[in-house]
């Protein structure tokens, strides 16, 4: 099996080049049918698309016009959040049919940002052309007009994509090798399910490194650090801590571990927002979540649980019954559905909570392993 190493990942070969040229051909003998008769512009999406438009123009019969261009970002209103807009566009797209040339669609928020920005400039009839679809991470609405090939949620590079700016000139499509990389593990579920005691015994077991968001806010606690001086409030009341603050705090406690073999992320993410960031800044380092287990336990239990804890743990927020019992309903409310993140990815797994430690342990090192 064909292998390449981009810094310091292993890559594995996933795509063979002809079976790239095949499906672009493909796709080439169909825009030239359906366009037949008309002179549309085909709209390059740099840096990504130059190997595809090289090759889909090459494959296309007609008269056309084609272009490149980039998209920017720019930081939107909290509801819009992050707006993208095309840049460099010098040709006219009012009346056209313009055909969108991407090299991979992911979550689908770059194109629907394109879609809307070309749609605003007057373009008649917009076709997107994607080598690369992923369906299991597709958010968007719009169909893909011309996907030529569908592949699972993974982190590939190749033929235009790139793993930090390595590896666009690569004939064939590569998919990072996952049996040489870490595994991120998510240990999810209401307070007082066991994450902490679980993920500590997992972490010896699998050399992974523990982070609990919990754990980190009372250490800033006890530090007097602002930052703890600003949790304190949200945690003794058991209300959630803001997400831009919880986000950076762990996005900085990851990078603190730059030779970990994986994670165990314990409290986090907490809000669909906190998954989310998770997803792109994981993917930014060339990896992913593969597993949230949850463990669950009926709320009863819970309560007892942390009222039994609370004689001897020291945390105000499980002393008072009250306030577990709002901790519960603030899991149910805000942090339950991020579950369906992850279930959406097919990265999603419940197990039963009850048991001694040493059995939960096992039905959970069972699925990491
Ligand atoms: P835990 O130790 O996981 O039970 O967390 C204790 C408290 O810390 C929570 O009730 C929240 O106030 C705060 N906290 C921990 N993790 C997060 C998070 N991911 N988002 C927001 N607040 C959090």
């Amino acid at each position: 099996m064909k292998h390449v190493q981009l810094h310091d990942k292993r890559f594995k070969l996933s795509i063979p080049s002809e079976h790239i040229q095949g499906a672009i051909s493909a796709m080439g003998a169909q825009l030239s049918k359906d366009l037949e008769g008309d002179t549309p512009l085909f709209l390059g999406v740099l840096n990504g698309c130059f190997r595809l438009a090289g090759d889909l123009l090459a494959n296309y019969d007609g008269p056309c016009d084609v272009t490149f261009v980039k998209v920017a970002s720019y930081e939107g209103t909290r509801s819009t959040g992050e707006v993208k807009r095309i840049i460099g566009l010098d040709v006219p797209v009012k009346g056209r049919t313009v055909v969108v040339m991407e090299d991979i669609v992911d979550t689908g928020h770059t194109i629907e940002q394109i879609l809307y920005d070309l749609e605003g400039r007057g373009a008649e009839k917009i076709l997107i052309a994607t080598l690369l679809f992923k369906p299991k991470a597709y958010k968007g609405h719009v169909p893909m007009d011309y996907g030529a090939l569908e592949i699972p949620n993974d982190f590939v590079v190749g033929y235009g994509m790139d793993y930090d700016g390595l590896g666009r000139n690569l004939n064939d499509i590569y998919v990072l090798d996952e049996d040489h990389h870490m595994k991120n593990i998510i240990l999810f579920g209401p307070p007082g399910a066991g994450k902490g005691t679980q993920s500590a015994l997992l972490t010896e077991r699998f050399e992974m490194v523990h982070l609990s968001t919990g754990d980190i806010f009372r250490a800033n606690i006890k530090g007097e650090t602002e930052l703890g001086q600003l949790a304190k409030g949200y945690m003794d009341k058991g209300e959630l801590v803001p997400d831009d603050v919880t986000i950076r705090m762990l996005e900085a406690e990851v990078l603190k571990h730059p030779e970990a073999k994986g994670f165990i992320f314990d409290g986090f993410p907490r809000t669909p927002a906190q998954a989310q960031a998770l997803d792109v800044f994981l993917e930014s380092k060339g990896t992913h979540i593969h597993q949230m287990i949850a463990l669950e336990v009926e709320e009863e239990e819970l309560v007892q649980r942390l009222l039994e804890r609370g004689k001897d743990s020291g945390r105000a927020d499980d002393a008072d019954e009250s306030v577990i019992r709002n901790r519960i309903r603030v899991y149910e409310e805000q942090t339950a559905i991020v579950a369906e993140h992850y279930d959406a990815q097919d990265r999603f797994t419940a197990v039963d909570g009850i048991g001694s430690i040493e059995e939960i342990n096992e039905r959970l090192a069972k699925i990491i392993a």
